[in-house]
């Protein structure tokens, strides 16, 4: 299916696989709303965007926020009119071990990774409902599938974010033609990591990074891709990708 002209929001689209998606959705001719907290990365990727032929905006915005998340949806009605899909992808990861009790750092994984995906979620469905249609894509991962040592509290918010998914998608697919997808990508070469502060976490993913290929930003953008693409009629509610190596 052709996304021409698909009026597409994309949360965290500063680095990693946001961006990566944002190129990606560009080249394939959709209108873009990029938000992020580095402005000055969104701005240099709408440049590039453009000097390729396509068309997007840079408007920072925290999901934190939810009038920054009001903001987001206002402008891609404002200047497109309408909004075909959101890609809820802004997260953040500071693994640690529970006994270091990293509280703060507990607190801006539940803000970001759940409440700023609800946010984004309720600044976008009036729209999708009284256009009767819509498509919402939520970034969970592998560790809203499984917990892992050290890293109980990006899963649990992760957990959410599927959870959710299920949730909206039985919610509004039949009765509003929304469609939601939760990706579950596994291990991506991102600035994901950086925000880690645990010492034994650092060590433990620099051992884990030898001993398998990581996945790139556009191996997801592509599965996103893929989910918009289908016809009306199909609803892609889970993708699940891993690295090959990745047990
Ligand atoms: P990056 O760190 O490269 O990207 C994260 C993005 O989220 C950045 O653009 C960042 O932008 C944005 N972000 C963080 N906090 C906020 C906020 N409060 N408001 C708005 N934007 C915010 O990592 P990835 O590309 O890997 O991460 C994207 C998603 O993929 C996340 O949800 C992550 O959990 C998920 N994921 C990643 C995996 C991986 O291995 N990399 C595996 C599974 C899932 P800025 O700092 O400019 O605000």
């Amino acid at each position: 299916m052709d996304i021409s002209n698909k009026v597409v929001i994309i949360t965290g689209a500063s680095s990693g696989i946001g961006e990566a998606t944002a190129k990606l959705l560009s080249q394939k001719g959709a209108k873009l709303v990029l938000g992020a907290r580095r402005l000055t990365n969104l701005e240099n990727l709408v440049k590039e965007i453009k000097a390729n032929g396509g068309d997007a905006v840079a408007i920072k915005a925290d999901v934190t926020n939810r009038e920054d998340c009001k903001h987001l949806a206002n402008i891609a009605i404002e200047k497109y009119g309408k909004i075909d899909v959101l890609v809820n992808n802004a997260g953040l990861m500071p693994l640690s071990f529970l006994d270091k009790l990293k509280i703060d750092e507990w607190d801006r994984m539940i803000d970001t990774n759940i409440k700023g995906v609800l946010y984004c979620f309720a600044a976008v469905l009036p729209s999708m409902k009284s256009q009767k249609s819509g498509h919402i894509i939520n970034i969970s991962s592998i560790a809203g599938r499984r917990v892992m040592k050290g890293g109980s509290v990006y899963c649990a918010t992760k957990f959410a974010v599927t959870a959710l998914s299920e949730g909206m998608r039985q919610e509004l697919s039949p009765r509003d033609n929304i469609k939601v997808t939760c990706i579950e990508p596994g291990a991506v070469t991102t600035e994901l990591r950086n925000t880690i502060t645990d010492q034994d976490i650092i060590n433990n993913l620099a051992k884990r990074k030898e001993e398998f290929e990581y996945l790139e930003a556009i191996d997801i953008a592509e599965s996103i891709l893929y989910a918009i693409s289908q016809p009306s009629r199909v609803n892609i509610n889970e993708i699940l990708v891993l690295p090959t190596g990745q047990g």
